[in-house]
């Protein structure tokens, strides 16, 4: 349920608040809004709680969350969570652009990389350096040496660095260098991992797994907000059905289907939702169109020759073409590209 506290109710009444649904052996989540301030009350509820709570004289109602997922719901929330993390500004009317190599290969490599990007106008870098590969024989990713990769290009372009992390272990070890850590398709279940990055205070980008539902979606990103990391952005990256064209299938009416019910918010990735280069300009222009809060595209110099993912990766040259035309898109649907 979510207590709201009545407008210009004092920090110490929150506060009281908050104590006594712990009390009563729920988890309080304070969540501060624009209009309002809200005591979100997670946990086994009943209507002799819901009643001693409404007696409170600074509080305004009490009302049942139906969703299942209760910090992500917009019933809780009904302002768009902006997640910032450096040069990254994702929601709120900006269109944020994470782009780069699937992998980080090398130093110069990936500086070349971050330079191009910016230049096109990214505001994040990706690149992983801890890579989930469905054989175990491809390339695992440079791991740490790769991090501090990823740290140079920052240092050297500005961009904020977007890097997955795989296990709970790792956490605070890509914490150190990342400014958002990625939760990957294939980890989108995996609840310790969930729960590690629940625990930093590092904004997270959490893909959809190929076979989630929306629902699974939405509760894996309230595992993280449950920890008490608020910091979380969606992201679509493509699902597995029946058809062969594309690499995955890119389900573009989820992005207003889940922002009826989020305030968290929603990046499209249509590189790997496609997985075919050629098809992703158009797959990011209509992301916008459909009210995406950002942009995950791997871009490399020399895709042929890129040691993961090249096929569906962009030349810098066709990214800076895509990015002028999602400009566009971005003006006539109100939205602003980069910030
Ligand atoms: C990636 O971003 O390179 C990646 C492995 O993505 P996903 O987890 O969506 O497959
Ligand atoms: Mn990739």
């Amino acid at each position: 349920m979510i207590v709201v506290m009545k407008k210009g109710a004092p920090a110490d009444a929150v506060q009281e608040m908050a104590a006594r649904v712990e009390e009563l052996g729920m988890k309080a989540h304070v969540i501060v809004g624009t209009e309002r301030t809200v005591v979100a009350a997670v946990g086994r509820e009943s209507e002799a709680d819901r009643q001693t709570l409404s007696s409170y004289p600074d509080v305004e109602q009490v009302v049942a969350i139906l969703a299942p997922y209760k910090i992500a719901s917009l019933e809780t929330k009904p302002e768009p969570t902006v997640v910032r993390a450096g040069s990254l500004t994702i929601g709120g009317g900006i269109v944020g652009v994470i782009a780069g190599p699937c992998s980080v290969e090398g130093p110069e490599h990936i500086i070349e990389a971050a330079k191009l990007v910016k230049a096109a106008g990214a505001t994040a870098l990706r690149g992983g350096a801890f890579k989930p590969r469905t054989s175990p024989y491809s390339f695992q990713g440079l791991k740490e040496d790769g991090l501090k990769m990823l740290a140079a290009a920052r240092d050297e372009t500005g961009l904020a660095v977007v890097t997955e992390v795989m296990s709970p272990q790792d956490v605070p070890l890509v914490a150190k260098y990342a400014d958002v850590l990625q939760v990957g398709a294939r980890n989108m279940q995996n609840y310790t991992l969930l729960e590690a990055v629940g625990e930093s205070r590092t904004p997270v980008l959490l893909k959809r797994g190929p076979s989630a539902t929306a629902e699974e979606f939405l509760l894996a990103a309230e595992y993280i907000l449950n920890r008490g990391n608020s910091n979380v952005i969606l992201c679509e990256r493509g699902i597995r059905t029946f058809e062969s064209h594309t690499r995955f299938t890119l389900p573009l009416a989820m992005v207003p289907y889940l922002k009826e019910r989020t305030h968290l918010p929603v990046v499209v990735d249509p590189s790997h939702g496609t997985g075919v280069a050629s098809l992703v300009p158009s797959m990011c222009l209509a992301a916008i169109a459909a009210g995406a809060d950002g942009l995950a595209i791997e871009v490399h110099q020399n895709p042929p020759k890129a040691m993961s993912d090249g096929p569906q990766s962009l030349t810098p040259a066709i990214f800076a073409d895509t990015m002028k035309r999602c400009r566009k898109i971005a003006d006539a649907v109100g939205m602003t590209l980069g910030g």
